[in-house]
C-alpha cells in the first residue's frame, strides 16, 4: 500500500538525508527458526533455567554472555524475577554489550515477577521498575526489534515460556513494548507447527479485514473455522471459509439468537466449540456534539452489547467446556481515546472491563477471555482515513510503519492456544508501541 508519502520517504534520497527508514519486519513461517539467532539468557531469576531448557529444545543456540558469540545475537532474554531491591536492577545494565549486538528484527524480553503478587513496598518498588525499564528500552531499539515484558506468578514456567515463545517469534511482528502478565495455570502445545490441531474456532465478521486473516492464520494453525458475518458479505464470507476449509454461518451478531446459533452451528456441523474471536466491530464517527442516536446505539450494539449477549450462549450448557478461549477485539481508541470517536472509544473500552470482569468469573472453568488492542493496522478502514492523518498513525510509533491484519490475527492464534492457559484477563496491544495512550 505505498503511496506518495511512503514513496518518497524510502527513496535513496531519503535514505542519503537521514530520513528514519521502516524496517522489513520478520513474521512468522510454520517450521522456521524459532528466532534467528544465538539468544542470550542472564538475569538470574527462577525462570532463568527453565527458559534455557525450552530455548534447547527449540533447537536454539543459548549463550550466557555477548563475547560467547560471533554471530549478532537473535534475543536477549534477561530474568530479573528474583530481585528484590533496587540495587540490583544494576544487572539490567549487563546486557548493554548484547544490546550492542542485536541482529535485525531481534528480541529483548524482561522476565519479572507479577508485582500484584508481592506486599513488601521495596520488592513491589523494584519489579515495577521492570516495566519502565522495559518501555523506555523497546524505544531505544532499531531495525524492528521490539522490547517486552513478562511478568509472572509464582512458578509459571509453562505459562512464562508460552509469553517467551510468542514474543521471541515472528508471531509478534508488531507487538512492541507490551507487559504480559502469566499465571501459574499449567498448559503446553501439543503440535509446534498446528497448535490449534482439532479445535473448532467461531470468528465473527470473518468477511474481510482483520477477521478474514483471523480465520486465515487460525485455520493455517490447525483449527476448523466457523467463519460468521452478515448476510450482505454473504459472497465473500463463503470465499474466506471455502479458503481456509471451513464452514459459514450468515447472521447479525446483534440478533437476540445469535449466539445460540453460533454454538449450535459449531457443534452440529463440527462436534465442538472451543475458541471464539469476537472480531465483527463497526465505526461511526462523529464529533460528539454531533452524534445522532443512530450513530452511538449501533456502535455501542455491534461492539459491545452483542458479545456480552453471545457470550451467554458461548458460556452456557454445550458451550464453550474446560480450555476454552475467547479473545475480543479492542483498540487503542479505547485506551487512548480518540477524537470523533466517543461511542467507537467507549465501546472498545467496555470491551477492556468486559475480559477482565469475564476471565475472573470463568478462570475456574479453565476458559480464558482476553482482548487484543490493535494500534494502526493497514486495512481498507484505515486506507480511507485522510492522508495527513493515515501518515501520522502509520509513523507514531516505535516501529514507524504500520501492521498487518496479520500480526493481529498472530497475536489472536497464540492467545487460543492450548499453551496459553496462564494470560486471560489481559489485553495485548499490536500497535508497534504506538505514542497513543502507552
Ligand atoms: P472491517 O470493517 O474491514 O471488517 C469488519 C467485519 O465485521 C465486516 O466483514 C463486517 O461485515 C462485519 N460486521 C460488522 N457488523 C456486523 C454485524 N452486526 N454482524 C456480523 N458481522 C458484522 O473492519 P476491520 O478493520 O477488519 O476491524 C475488525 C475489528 O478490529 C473491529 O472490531 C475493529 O473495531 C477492530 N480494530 C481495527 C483496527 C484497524 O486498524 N483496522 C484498529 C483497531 C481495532
Amino acid at each position: 500500500m505505498a503511496d506518495l508519502f511512503t514513496t518518497v520517504v524510502t527513496s535513496p534520497l531519503a535514505r542519503r538525508a537521514g530520513v528514519p527508514q521502516p524496517t522489513q519486519l520478520r513474521r512468522y513461517t510454520p517450521g522456521g527458526p524459532l528466532v534467528e539467532g544465538p539468544v542470550l539468557v542472564t538475569g538470574g531469576g527462577r525462570f532463568e533455567k527453565s527458559m534455557r531448557v525450552r530455548l534447547d529444545q527449540a533447537g536454539v543456540a543459548v549463550v550466557s554472555a555477548a563475547e560467547d558469540t560471533r554471530d549478532r545475537l537473535g534475543a536477549i532474554i534477561v530474568d530479573l524475577s528474583a530481585a528484590l531491591d533496587p540495587a540490583e536492577l544494576a544487572q539490567l545494565r549487563t546486557i548493554e554489550p548484547g544490546v550492542k549486538r542485536l541482529a535485525r528484527n531481534a528480541r529483548v524480553v524482561v522476565i519479572g515477577t507479577d508485582p500484584a503478587t508481592l506486599t513488601d513496598v521495596t520488592e513491589v518498588t523494584t519489579q515495577r521498575a521492570l516495566e519502565g525499564f522495559s518501555r523506555s528500552l523497546a524505544k531505544e531499539l532499531r531495525l524492528g526489534a521490539t522490547g517486552n515484558l513478562v511478568l509472572a506468578q509464582g512458578e509459571a514456567h509453562d505459562g512464562v515460556w508460552s509469553a517467551v515463545e510468542f514474543l521471541l517469534s515472528g508471531r509478534s511482528a508488531y507487538v512492541d513494548g507490551q507487559v504480559v502478565r502469566v499465571a501459574e495455570t499449567m498448559g503446553t502445545n501439543g503440535d509446534s507447527v498446528k497448535p490449534l490441531g482439532g479445535k473448532v474456532a467461531v470468528v465473527t465478521g470473518a468477511a474481510r479485514g482483520i477477521g478474514a486473516e483471523i480465520a486465515r492464520v487460525l485455520g493455517r494453525d490447525g483449527a476448523t473455522v466457523v467463519a460468521v458475518d452478515v448476510p450482505a458479505a454473504g459472497e465473500a464470507l463463503a470465499k474466506v471459509a471455502n479458503e481456509v476449509r471451513g464452514t459459514a454461518v450468515q447472521l447479525d451478531v446483534t440478533a437476540a439468537d445469535a449466539g445460540s446459533r453460533i454454538v449450535r452451528h459449531a457443534t452440529q456441523r463440527h462436534g465442538a466449540i472451543d475458541i471464539v474471536i469476537h472480531n465483527a466491530g463497526i465505526t461511526r464517527d462523529k464529533l460528539f456534539v454531533n452524534l445522532d442516536e443512530d450513530r452511538w446505539d449501533s456502535v455501542i450494539d455491534v461492539n459491545l452489547r452483542s458479545i456480552l449477549r453471545m457470550n451467554e450462549a458461548i458460556l452456557g450448557e454445550g458451550g464453550l467446556g474446560q480450555g476454552g478461549r475467547i479473545v475480543c477485539l479492542s483498540s487503542i481508541a479505547g485506551i487512548a481515546g480518540n477524537r470523533g470517536q466517543t461511542n467507537y472509544g467507549a465501546s472498545k473500552a467496555g470491551v477492556i472491563g468486559l475480559v477482565t470482569a469475564l476471565a475472573a468469573q470463568v478462570r475456574d472453568r479453565g476458559i480464558t477471555v482476553n482482548a487484543v488492542a490493535p494500534g494502526f493496522i493497514e486495512t481498507e478502514m484505515t486506507a480511507r482515513v485522510p492522508f495527513a492523518t493515515r501518515e501520522m498513525g502509520r509513523r507514531i510509533n516505535s516501529l514507524q510503519q504500520g501492521g498487518l491484519p496479520r500480526d493481529v490475527a498472530e497475536t489472536i492464534a497464540w492467545l487460543s492456544q492450548p499453551g496459553a492457559a496462564a494470560v486471560t484477563g489481559q489485553v495485548v496491544r499490536v500497535c508497534g508501541q504506538s505514542w497513543l495512550g502507552a
